[in-house]
């Protein structure tokens, strides 16, 4: 099977609608090929981001009232150039238009929540697979590192003239994080910084890029292909983590880097 197969059977493959001999045939390529597995990942992450209970608006009260009163009026006034009767008008109005407008334009608004919604967070989903999909292209001899050091007086002073930002560089080796260098990277259409820190065997990959949205440094978890993803934005800066290191490590190697 090749990349274009497996596209077009992957939809029928996460909806179990493939026989056993053509799942396999995906499955195998999806273990050889981390474009596939990444097309598959984000298949995934949009499904159950669809479930989320949040997508779903209620509207209040008042919302359903004045969208009646609305209606109603506009009821009257075509009725009045149709009919003369009010007792015709008050059946047309109230009992059997009404209603049926009120739920339309309720479907509207809930449909247009729901895209926004699904925007953002199909934003967010297309950060984390481009973070992944760097972390694992830096995996590849000689991709990890432009800037080898340990030192973050080498490392921080090297992009500049690189960025038109100054990432933070924090010693965290004291911790038990030892800082091993830096590189260049592109996520999102952007140049960003990348540090490289490990932990026995495992690298970790820090993305930063400065964020001019809200701070909002509570840490958020995507769980990829066997990889942790973490992100939260600070004050000034944004940042993504990327590693194979286990879930809780990583959470307290992003607790660390964060309170530096
Ligand atoms: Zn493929």
């Amino acid at each position: 099977m090749n990349c274009d197969d497996s596209r077009i059977y992957l939809p029928a493959y996460l909806d179990d609608e493939l026989d056993v001999a053509e799942s396999l045939r995906v499955q195998k390529h999806m273990t050889e090929c981390a474009d596939c597995r990444l097309d598959q990942e984000e298949q995934l992450a949009l499904r159950s981001a669809l479930r989320d209970p949040e997508l779903y608006a209620h509207p209040s009260a008042d919302f359903s009232r004045r969208i009646e009163i609305a209606v109603r009026r506009a009821a009257r006034a075509e009725a009045r150039s149709q009919h003369s009767g009010w007792f015709e008008f008050f059946r047309f109005d109230s009992f059997r238009w009404a209603p049926a407008a009120a739920a339309l334009v309720c479907v509207i608004a809930v449909g247009t929540l729901l895209l926004l919604n699904s925007l953002r967070s199909s934003h967010q989903q297309l950060i984390a697979s481009a973070v992944l999909a760097s972390h694992i292209r830096s995996l590849q001899p000689n991709h990890l590192i432009d800037v080898p050091s340990s030192d973050r007086h080498t490392v921080k002073p090297w992009f500049q003239g690189r960025l038109d930002f100054s990432p933070p560089v924090p010693d965290l080796s004291e911790l038990g994080w030892n800082l091993v260098g830096g590189r260049l990277d592109y996520v999102d259409g952007k140049p960003v910084a990348v540090l490289v820190y490990q932990r026995r065997m495992h690298n970790i990959n820090v993305f930063l890029w400065p964020n001019h949205g809200s701070a909002d440094d509570a840490i958020r978890e995507e769980d990829a292909q066997g990889y942790q993803i973490l992100h939260w934005n600070g004050a000034e800066t944004t940042y993504w983590v990327v590693s194979d290191l286990n879930n809780a490590e990583l959470l307290e190697f992003a607790r660390a880097l964060r309170g530096h």
